[in-house]
């Protein structure tokens, strides 16, 4: 009876490890192709139910029979493989739920990075509406020559606040893009000498503004394109020099020197000193100037102004450039902050296909350009603006409107259009796909910039691929919408 009952159970443990086997193979090839692990999960009780069976027979060989030293080593040795084999399926099982909770969690992240993109895109849309007409209001009245002097004092006022503004909202955009991981640096042909010439016509009109002097300087050659991040470039700078002007009272100075460093192959790197002889930054903060939101002294809100974004997205932008930046400051005395930065060098023959002369000027008088916006008022405003620039224009209110309006227009009869990309009915991008997929011969010639609130990278992108030739952001700077249009049109 004793000796049926411990083969009884041999082979009853021997058929359920075989069964076990089975299934385990079944059951992995069930998880693999369907990724459910769960659907078959008692399954893993079936180890349990061996390893009892196991211990059972161990236990009836050594208490009630003869100890057989075969059976009791197989029992023996089958128990702890089993315990074993429990012991792993619970730690893959224990780390496959550790894995949904990360999946669940990340999943929540990701919904929640999206919400907020997309919450801060529109806020950026709604908010960059209203700056648009700002500034082209203000633009618009400073050239009413009736006006008094307190008036005119008061639009200007106006502009530096809504400018200032503009680049608030710009530097939070900017921040939340490096905080997601999603500033990226544009590759691409760019005019060094328009870059300088923009940053000395700014920092120049700022000094003069505030009575400090102001100098730029080119120490020894430096080559007049370079592939790389222009606009970046630029943004860097300004930052910077926007900074010296800023913490600088009159009667001072700001100064900047650029040098065109060794080279090696096409890399090219560029040094730029932006010293003033402000009121300089105190040794204790010097390390944490390039923290985000820091400001050395937040009482002084009221006199300078900032929210200390500028110099962490700078600092980010010019490492993603290969280069660094360095302070050096005394209290009460001056900043000097040196930025280098690494860009490609244009190879020759795409040099020699270069644009004419950038002072080779290009008449606007008479260019007629169709607009595409929806809103009344910024319509109404850029077709002013472009008046005032010896321009006419006629405009549609939506992509579709646009699109009819260009289809039946003779070749040629536009000379550039102005994109907007959010429009009910047809929206920009698919104006400009349909406008570029005409079968005629300025379809794909005619210059078509995207004029728009919505200011993220990926909108650039989704400009330039969709057959824009430029993206500008709103709202509209008419100097550099006109020195594009001269660029585009030459
Ligand atoms: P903000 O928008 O406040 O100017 P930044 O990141 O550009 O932010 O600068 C951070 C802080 O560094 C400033 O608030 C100021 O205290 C200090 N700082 C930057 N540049 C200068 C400078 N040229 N002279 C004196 N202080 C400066």
């Amino acid at each position: 009876m004793l000796s049926i009952c411990i083969y009884g159970m041999i082979y009853l443990g021997s058929a359920l490890m075989v069964y076990n086997i089975i299934a385990y193979i079944r059951y992995a090839r069930h998880v693999r192709m369907t990724g459910d692990w769960a659907a078959e999960r008692r399954l893993l009780n079936l180890p349990l139910i061996l390893l009892v069976c196991f211990l059972f027979g161990y236990l009836a060989v050594g208490f009630l029979g003869k100890p057989d030293l075969i059976i009791s080593g197989i029992l023996f040795g089958g128990s702890i493989y089993v315990a074993m084999m429990v012991y792993l399926l619970r730690r893959i099982t224990d780390r496959i739920k550790e894995n949904e909770h990360l999946e669940g969690k990340l999943m929540a992240a990701e919904a929640s990075s999206r919400a907020k993109t997309s919450f801060l895109s529109n806020m950026s849309h709604e908010m960059r509406t209203p700056m648009n007409a700002i500034i082209g209001l203000a633009r618009l009245s400073q050239e009413d020559k009736g006006l008094s002097l307190s008036t005119q004092a008061h639009l200007e006022q106006i502009d530096a606040s809504a400018r200032h503004m503009l680049s608030i909202i710009n530097n939070v955009l900017d921040m939340n893009d490096i905080c997601e991981g999603r500033l990226t640096l544009r590759e691409e042909r760019f005019s060094f000498r328009e870059v300088m010439m923009q940053l000395n016509s700014l920092i120049g009109q700022q000094c003069h503004d505030k009575g400090l002097s102001y100098n730029c300087q080119s120490l020894g050659e430096i080559d007049e394109e370079f592939i790389g991040d222009g606009m970046k470039l630029k943004n860097v700078l300004l930052n910077v020099a926007d900074n010296a002007v800023k913490f600088t009272d009159a009667p001072g100075s700001v100064n900047c020197t650029v040098e065109q460093l060794e080279h090696e192959g096409e890399e090219r790197t560029l040094r730029f000193v932006i010293a003033d002889t402000g009121c300089g930054i105190a040794p204790d903060f010097m390390e944490h100037i390039f923290d985000s939101f820091s400001r050395e002294d937040f009482s002084s809100t009221n006199t300078y102004g900032g929210s200390g974004l500028g110099l962490s997205i700078t600092k980010t932008i010019v490492e993603m450039m290969g280069g660094h930046i360095e302070v050096e400051s005394e209290k009460g005395k001056g900043t000097v902050l040196t930025i280098t930065v690494k860009l490609k060098a244009v190879v020759q023959e795409a040099a020699q296909e270069s644009v004419p002369d950038a002072e080779e000027e290009i008449s606007l008088e008479g260019r007629r350009i169709l607009i595409a916006e929806d809103i009344d008022l910024n319509a109404e405003i850029l077709a002013d603006l472009l008046e005032m620039e010896g321009m006419s224009s006629e405009r549609g209110e939506n992509g579709q409107v646009t699109l009819d309006l260009f289809e039946k227009s003779a070749p040629g009869y536009y000379d550039a259009i102005l994109m907007d990309l959010r429009m009910p009915v047809m929206d920009g991008l698919a104006c400009t796909r349909r406008i570029r997929a005409l079968d005629r011969p300025d379809a794909k010639t005619i210059p078509i910039i995207a004029l728009t609130a919505n200011a993220f990278e990926d909108d650039v992108k989704a400009s330039l691929d969709a057959g824009m030739n430029v993206h500008l952001p709103k709202p509209a700077d008419i100097d550099l919408l006109c020195r594009t249009l001269r660029k585009l049109l030459r």
